[in-house]
């Protein structure tokens, strides 16, 4: 019995979402997920067959947390059978070349010219790519001369002498490792407004590993950036991300269950016959805080702690999920406040904005919108974020059985894109540039390189 559990947990999720059915023409586009779903429950329907193990193994296998579909139940259900199923099974070599993208970028970065002509030439690319798991069509990144953490350690920061504000900025690994123009950006933006920028200890965010069903390695990841976090936050530091999936991650997946944990309940001063809940969940630490309360007897068996991550101090997630802000958030309340500087060049350029899944999840709109819209002469036009998808799932994109899909699920925002005909893509996420890369001919950027540019024109 232990032995099915995976494929116990994935029937479950059948069961609950053919019966809702609400996914069945709302994702059919948009996820490669549950068009399979549906079309494996109707044909157990039509033949009387019941869905076999193998087919609820690669329905899990098919779900990369974007967080598009309605129920965080369902995704969380699935990446639990998929961890069922790694703690059963192990993981493929493959998946784990991929799932650290840390150490895969910094093994490649030892010799960033030799590696990318490596993945550059037919003759060495292909084996290579087929030692790693990864289709010999994905085009692999370049990787940079000097990464974040190399250009961090040899520049000279600005001098403040009375800065505004201080920030610790998780950069993400695709920022540090592969396209490190990102962070520098956000640093030299910030900076330019005054802003200390501190780069704590980091860790991947754990994203990546945890959605191949790496428990371990994710519990390591997220422990010590949990560590390194709240000391920042301790020390007066907000926390910020440019990385849309790794602020999704601090700020939701990490937090989930902490409010009903034992520990915060204690500290609100819950007793035994109730739960606690904070009115406002961005700020459950805050002394000002109003709770609702509800029965227990009632509650308890659905408002609990049993997540992924209920073995991290909840108060260490809570206080990290509070203090930490996207970027762009960050910016629009500077300007809010009116402090941020706003001396932009004119920029006569035709960009076409693609709001990311994960920055949707954030409930935070679309900042970086706004801001564009400050600067002279910039035509900007934002895709619709609930119609399209553009496919890359993280590092899934890259995988020998999951290219096709992800370039078909990418196909109709890529049309999209081409209509428009911009000068340039502009995403906050490194994935989905990888996938714009691939698809288009479009040059494509994160909308703070694009801040950064309308400052400085050519001299950052
Ligand atoms: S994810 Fe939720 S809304 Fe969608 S089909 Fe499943 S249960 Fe229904
Ligand atoms: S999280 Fe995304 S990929 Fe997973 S089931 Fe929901 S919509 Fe599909």
């Amino acid at each position: 019995m232990e032995k099915a559990r995976a494929e116990e947990t994935a029937r479950k999720v059948v069961d609950a979402c053919a019966d809702c059915d609400v996914c069945r023409h709302l994702m059919d586009t948009s996820c490669l997920m549950f068009p399979e779903l549906y079309r494996l429950w109707d044909k157990e329907q039509a033949s009387g067959e019941a869905i076999s193990s193998k087919e609820l193994r690669h329905l899990v296998e098919l779900c990369n947390f974007c967080a598009l579909c309605p129920c965080p139940n369902i995704r969380a259900d699935l990446i639990k059978a998929k961890t069922e199923l790694i703690d059963r099974d192990g993981l493929k070599f493959g998946v784990r070349t991929l799932e650290d993208v840390a150490r895969v970028s910094k093994i490649c970065g030892f010799h960033p010219p030799l590696v990318n002509y490596l993945f550059q030439n037919k003759l060495t690319a292909n084996p290579l790519k087929a030692m790693a798991g990864v289709h010999p069509q994905r085009n692999m990144p370049l990787f940079p001369k000097e990464n974040f953490d190399q250009w961090m350690q040899r520049r000279n920061p600005k001098a403040l002498s009375s800065p505004k504000k201080k920030v610790a900025y998780f950069a993400g690994c695709t920022g540090r490792f592969l396209f490190p123009e990102v962070p520098k950006a956000v640093v030299q933006v910030l900076e330019r407004n005054d802003i200390e920028v501190n780069v704590p200890s980091q860790q991947c965010c754990g994203m990546p590993s945890m959605l191949e069903g790496d428990r371990d390695l994710t519990l390591q990841f997220v422990t010590s950036n949990v560590k390194h976090l709240v000391k920042a936050v301790k020390d007066g530091y907000d926390i910020l991300c440019s990385c849309p999936t790794c602020g999704y991650f601090f700020k939701t997946v990490l937090k989930a269950g902490a409010y009903y944990s034992k520990e915060y309940q204690l500290s609100v001063g819950a007793d035994d016959t109730q739960i606690k809940i904070p009115v406002d969940q961005n700020k459950g630490e805050s002394n000002a805080q109003q709770f609702v309360s509800l029965q227990k007897s009632i509650y308890q068996s659905i408002l609990k702690d049993d997540g992924y991550f209920s073995e991290i101090n909840a108060h260490h997630r809570i206080q990290v999920a509070e203090k930490i802000f996207d970027v762009g958030e960050y910016i629009v309340r500077l300007n809010r406040q009116g402090e941020l500087e706003k001396e932009f060049e004119t920029f006569a350029t035709n960009i076409v904005y693609y709001p990311p899944c994960h920055l949707r999840e954030q409930n935070i709109g679309q900042p970086y919108m706004s801001l564009l819209q400050e600067i002279p002469e910039m035509k900007i036009k934002a895709v619709d974020w609930s119609l399209y998808c553009c496919g890359m799932a993280g590092i899934m994109g890259f995988k020998k059985d999951f290219h096709t899909p992800s370039i078909q699920l990418g196909s109709r925002l890529m049309e999209k894109i081409n209509e428009i005909n911009p000068d340039r893509i502009v995403t906050d996420c490194l994935s989905c540039r990888l996938q714009f890369n691939q698809l288009t001919p479009y040059d494509v950027c994160h909308p703070i390189e694009v801040l950064n540019e309308a400052y400085c024109q050519g001299d950052c």
